[in-house]
């Protein structure tokens, strides 16, 4: 299986110099053999039944569009776009869309089966699906990212609808970009349906539908969990200090909450720079920084530091929350924390979460840690579908109730079952799906 597809054609042959640059990023494994490392890991220490592993071992569909965009210079670029539809026995396929230059296949395919672990995990009637388009969307300017995201939106046509395949922002999206899916979609549908598909996206503007609480929620169901755990091992985190890499929408807010409790950001990454602070540095003026710069490089209240540095920070809490695979035996040997809270997802390879456990290093995973975004999209879509708008405080209480639930549930597994958080997390949401395949049967 290749680990990168070719590049798409973003250049006629005649044109002037190169627009869609690609930036060096570091060689990584492959995120689909990844995920299904897991799978094989929790299918066995549940006894999962064999045809039910063999239908979620690959996604349902796997689409693949090249489509053409016009440029604010009048040249024409080629663009490469996916949607993977992992499962949806549970319920519509609900995944971000991501904008990279590094998005692959194979990517997707591990994303979008996160997906229908972390909805089954909740018991949230969604499954699990994710796309994206393979191009560094920095290098374009606003109209040309309206333009790229309303031709693949119109390329993706029906693979895409309320009750069938629902997305949202991942890496490289906002929510600016659901209500260009959403007004795209809106326009090819009859006039008498256009308020009736706005939930085809979450993760939306509150004007154009998005929900209170949306673009907190990843960031904020993930303290939950690091509360949860932080009870559970009478820790306090008035006082503690955290490091967090990718400080975009999920760092960000993780980091703007945690500080909020007491807790000292002492190290922070993203694609350009790394920086470090023993005596802290403010999440919010940080944040302020990154939205003036587009990066954390530049920051006056920290000092610079290198990649390997930062993984070897004296800290209570390391926050991965860029990009999945970061985290190898390399870096899981230098971490000096007690805690690795899995804001990405997939940031650690499995012979790394090895060697954290072999070190005593607690982990929280992904489908557990970043379900706060699923969540919130699920109460976006119940009130886009019911006309509702419901308040502040109401969706904050929701999401608190469900993800202390379940992180209760999944540290109960864990114990009972003796096996370690991510496969506690996996069995919970895997239970549920085969319970759905043997009451409905295999069509035909
Ligand atoms: P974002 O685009 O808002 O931020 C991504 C951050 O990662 C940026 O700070 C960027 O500079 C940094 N980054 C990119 N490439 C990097 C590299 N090579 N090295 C270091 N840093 C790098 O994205 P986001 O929405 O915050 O998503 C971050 C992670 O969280 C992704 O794994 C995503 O799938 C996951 N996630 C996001 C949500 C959500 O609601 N946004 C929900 C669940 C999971």
């Amino acid at each position: 299986m290749s680990q990168k597809d070719p590049a798409p054609q973003t250049q006629a042959p005649t044109a002037g110099p190169p627009v869609a640059v690609t930036t060096a990023t570091r060689q990584k494994g492959n995120l689909y053999e990844v995920t299904k490392t897991q799978l094989d890991k929790a299918a066995k220490a549940m006894s999962l039944a064999p045809d039910v592993y063999t239908i979620l071992s690959q996604p349902k569909n796997e689409l693949i569009i090249n489509f053409p965009v016009r440029m604010d210079d009048g040249r024409y670029l080629l663009f490469k776009g996916y949607r993977v539809q992992h499962n949806n026995i549970l319920g519509p396929y609900k995944g971000g869309i991501r904008y990279h230059e590094d998005v692959t296949l194979d990517e997707l395919k591990g994303l979008a089966a996160a997906m229908t672990w972390k909805s089954a995990l909740h018991d949230i009637p969604f499954g699990g699906g994710k796309g994206g388009i393979k191009f560094n969307p920095r290098l374009h300017s606003k109209g040309e990212l309206e333009r790229i995201t309303r031709r693949y939106t119109h390329a993706l046509g029906n693979n895409i609808g309320p009750e069938f395949d629902v997305p949202a922002p991942d890496v490289g999206t906002n929510a600016q970009t659901m209500v260009w899916i959403m007004d795209t979609y809106m326009n090819v549908v009859g006039f008498n349906e256009k308020n009736a598909v706005r939930r085809v996206v979450t993760g939306k503007t509150i004007t154009s539908g998005g929900s209170y609480g949306r673009e907190t929620a990843t960031g904020q169901g993930l303290v939950h969990c690091v509360v949860q755990w932080a009870e559970d091992h009478k820790f306090n985190l008035n006082g503690s200090t955290f490091t967090v890499q990718g400080f975009g929408n999920v760092g960000a807010w993780a980091a703007k909450i945690l500080a909020k409790m007491g807790a000292t950001l002492v190290g922070v990454g993203d694609y350009k720079a790394y920086l470090a602070n023993p005596e802290g540095m403010n999440p919010h003026k940080l944040a302020e920084h990154v939205a003036h710069t587009g990066s954390v490089e530049g920051y006056k209240g920290a000092h610079p530091i290198t990649r390997d540095e930062f993984f070897a920070l004296e800290c209570d809490i390391c926050i991965p929350a860029a990009l999945e695979l970061e985290i190898d035996e390399k870096e899981a040997r230098a971490l000096k924390c007690k805690l690795v809270v899995e804001g990405a997802n997939g940031p650690t390879y499995p012979a790394a979460e090895a060697v954290l456990a072999e070190r005593g290093i607690d982990l929280l995973p992904d489908i557990l840690v970043n379900s706060g975004g699923v969540a919130v999209s699920y109460y976006e879509w119940l009130q886009n579908k019911r006309s509702e708008r419901w308040d502040l405080e109401e969706v904050e209480a929701r999401l608190q109730k469900r993800m202390t639930r379940t992180y209760n549930m999944v540290r109960d597994t864990a114990e009972e079952r003796k096996v370690d958080y991510r496969t506690a997390a996996y069995i919970i949401g895997l239970e549920r799906i085969a319970r759905a395949y043997a009451e409905r049967g295999i069509f035909p």
